[in-house]
């Protein structure tokens, strides 16, 4: 068996199309806007609440007179007074390695703003397993011990019914398939793989604030964990407010605005 731990990448987020936004700042008349945004995603939230009064310069709606200058004070605004539709509009697209089973069953849970695809174990072979190993376990000998040699056990069956079926000569891919996913039943929910999982930044916001919470999971907490680093300088005008608190020597990342 091997141990390990999540891992994050961010493999996509939103990109403007310039063009397409010029034109349309063209047709309501405000050709030289611009904004300070450090993101793509941060100036398509601006773009999307402004429009919502034809806040891009005072004048262009009468009953405006003064506008917030900058994205950060533009975006600050919307997260104070919890005008979270407007951070729906941007996504970000990552990929959850080595994360457990346990894990992508919390993950699903969270429905709203989300895309999801899962490594098959109906297609996906089991011959060697991995696991995340919760700090409780490590610092005990004994149970160390269980839980070593439970997977090692659990790995050696994997291997021991690709013999018995012979499945490695098998050439029909269903049987394959169907035999695959029989044998995945031994398989034990510590069990790491992979996840792709995109959201819209309401969504990661909700689910940060959710799932670094020291009453949830240590794995999931971990995940989060990377998350937030991955992101919080990529995006600091949508994710500035956060606070971090450690838990356990974990990451609890707060803040006054919960779920926008
Ligand atoms: C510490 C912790 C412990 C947990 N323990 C358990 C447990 O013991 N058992 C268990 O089953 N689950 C448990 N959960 C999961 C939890 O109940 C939620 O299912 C999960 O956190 C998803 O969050 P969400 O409901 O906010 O959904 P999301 O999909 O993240 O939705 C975000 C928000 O959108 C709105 N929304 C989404 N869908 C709907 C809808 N259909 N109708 C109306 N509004 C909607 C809600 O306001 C919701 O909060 C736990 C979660 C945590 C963080």
């Amino acid at each position: 068996m091997k141990f390990v731990k999540p891992k994050v990448f961010l493999v996509g987020e939103t990109r403007i199309v310039e063009q397409g936004l010029q034109d349309y700042l063209d047709h309501v008349g405000v050709t030289k806007w611009k904004t300070d945004a450090p993101s793509d995603s941060e100036k398509l939230a601006e773009v999307m609440g402004r429009l919502c009064y034809r806040s891009f310069e005072p004048g262009m709606n009468p009953n405006v007179t003064r506008v917030r200058e900058g994205n950060q004070t533009y975006l600050g605004n919307i997260i104070n007074v919890g005008h979270g539709s407007v951070v729906e509009h941007p996504v970000m697209n990552f990929i959850f390695a080595d994360v457990s089973r346990v894990v992508t069953h919390e993950l699903v849970r969270h429905r709203a703003g989300t895309a999801m695809s899962q490594e098959s174990l109906r297609f996906v072979r089991l011959d060697s397993l991995s696991a995340y190993t919760p700090m409780c376990i490590e610092e005990n000998e004994e149970g160390m011990s269980i839980f070593v040699k439970t997977f090692e056990h659990l790995e050696k069956l994997q291997t021991e019914l690709a013999e018995v079926y012979d499945i490695d000569n098998e050439k029909k891919f269903a049987v394959k398939k169907k035999l695959t996913s029989a044998f995945r039943r031994l398989a034990p929910i510590g069990l790491a793989t992979t996840i792709g999982w995109s959201c819209n930044f309401r969504t990661l916001r909700h689910v940060l604030e959710n799932r670094t919470d020291p009453h949830a999971e240590e794995e999931i907490r971990f995940l989060f964990a990377e998350v937030y680093n991955l992101v919080k300088e990529r995006y600091p005008n949508l994710l500035g407010d956060y606070e971090v608190e450690m838990v356990d020597g974990l990451p609890w990342v707060k803040t006054a605005h919960r779920k926008i």
